[in-house]
C-alpha cells in the first residue's frame, strides 16, 4: 500500500536526476514532484512531466526500479522501442518527397503504401513530377546496382 501525500507541478531549482528515467532535471524545466509513503517510507520523487505520465500509466501500484526505466514510456531502460517508432513516424511526417521505387517485377512502389504500374520507363520519362497518391515530391529511389556474380 502506498499513499501519495504530494502531487504536483514545480519548476527545478536544483538540478537532479528523474526517478524514473536517471535523465538530469534541468534548473528552469517543469517537473511532478511527488512524495509518497510506502508503508513507513517517505519517498519524495521528482519526474519529467513525461515520465511521470508514463508512471500513472503503470499499472496499480506496481513497482518499478527507480532510474531504470526509458524516459516517457514504461520500457525498460535501453530496451524501449517506442522512440525509435515516433520518430520514424515524425521523419515520414515531415517528409516533402515520396519515393518510388521499382521491384524485379517492374512495379513501382511508393513511400506513401502504394503500388504503380507504370508501362514504360519511369516516373521521371513520364513527366510525373507528383506522387498521384500523396501529391508529395516524387523522388525516384536509385537503381539498386547489382552486384555480378562470377
Ligand atoms: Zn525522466
Ligand atoms: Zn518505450
Ligand atoms: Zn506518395
Amino acid at each position: 500500500m502506498s499513499t501519495l501525500l504530494k502531487d504536483r507541478t514545480i519548476k527545478i531549482k536544483k538540478a537532479r536526476r528523474c526517478s524514473w528515467c536517471d535523465e538530469m532535471l534541468h534548473v528552469g524545466e517543469k517537473a511532478q514532484y511527488t512524495v509518497m509513503i510506502y508503508e513507513v517510507d517517505f519517498n519524495a520523487d521528482t519526474f519529467h512531466l513525461e515520465c511521470y505520465e508514463a508512471l500513472c500509466d503503470l499499472p496499480n501500484d506496481e513497482p518499478y526500479d527507480t532510474g531504470s526505466m526509458s524516459r516517457g514510456c514504461l520500457c525498460l531502460k535501453g530496451e524501449c522501442r517506442c522512440k525509435p517508432l515516433k520518430e520514424a513516424g515524425k521523419m515520414s511526417a515531415g517528409k516533402k518527397t515520396c519515393k518510388w521505387e521499382q521491384d524485379d517485377e517492374g512495379i513501382w512502389h511508393t513511400d506513401c503504401g502504394n503500388a504503380h504500374v507504370i508501362e514504360a520507363d519511369g516516373p521521371e520519362e513520364n513527366g510525373m513530377k507528383y506522387c498521384c497518391y500523396c501529391g508529395k515530391i516524387l523522388k525516384e529511389a536509385e537503381k539498386p546496382k547489382v552486384e555480378e556474380v562470377g
